[in-house]
């Protein structure tokens, strides 16, 4: 059984998708969209030689060879010229570590229409890529597994425009405010205050103050939102 987190972003993935899931770690993902019929063909990329092992294994297992593949490459270099990806998932990292996976290796998100991300920290990096290269966010979700705190971001190609705090919140949690995001961003405003006591203890150097600074107005915009 897939995880909460893992299947909330197979849930934002059409029907009929040809899929490209990065950083598979033992392909549980691609597995499940085979099966249950959402992706027609996926592909599998790892990096690292042990999750890439466990990859293989487990489509074996599953007897899904014919259907998914798997590649031993950094990020998007697992796509190759042919594979007409449709969807890529990049799951289970931070969020500037997924941007630097997308931006490796553009060409590779040529046939794509979708992206479903999941941040495990700092989703606001991926709002500024997106920003920054023509995708816009369809949907955003927050929830919560096991005490860990996650988000799923989910891009189509368009234009958007997003005000500060929403780049750091993110446009449909903000409006959607959840139990879960309200906690999240009321820890987050929590732990800036108390940076900012020991700034204050520390005395005044003029880092310190831009510190102090720049902590008050992420302060104020989260308390505004
Ligand atoms: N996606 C799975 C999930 O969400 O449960 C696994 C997440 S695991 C924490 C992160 C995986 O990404 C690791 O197996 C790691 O080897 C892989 N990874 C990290 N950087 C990568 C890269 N540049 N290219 C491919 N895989 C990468």
């Amino acid at each position: 059984k897939l995880s909460k987190r893992l299947e909330k972003v197979a849930s934002f993935v059409p029907t009929g998708a040809v899929v490209a899931d990065i950083g598979s770690d033992h392909a549980y993902l691609p597995c499940y969209l085979v099966h249950k019929g959402i992706a027609s063909r996926a592909v599998a990329g790892e990096v690292v030689k042990g999750p890439y092992e466990s990859a293989v294994k487990q489509v074996r297992t599953e007897g899904l060879t014919d259907k998914i593949t798997v590649r031993m490459a950094d990020g998007l270099a697992a796509v190759e010229e042919g594979d007409e990806i449709t969807a890529v998932t990049i799951a289970g990292m931070g969020g500037p570590l997924i941007v630097s996976i997308l931006e490796k290796h553009p060409q590779a998100l040529k046939t794509v229409t979708r992206l479903i991300l999941q941040p495990n920290i700092h989703a606001k990096a991926i709002r500024e890529w997106a920003l920054a290269n023509q995708w816009a966010i369809q949907d955003e979700v927050i929830l919560e597994e096991d005490g860990k705190v996650y988000e799923v971001l989910v891009l189509q190609r368009g234009e958007m425009k997003l005000t500060e705090a929403e780049i750091l919140l993110g446009p449909k949690l903000m409006n959607a405010k959840t139990p879960v995001f309200v906690e999240k961003w009321s820890r987050e405003i929590a732990n800036w205050q108390r940076v900012q006591q020991a700034i204050e203890q520390a005395g005044k150097t003029p880092e310190n103050q831009a510190k102090h600074e720049e902590l008050s107005h992420l302060i104020k915009l989260v308390q505004e939102a």
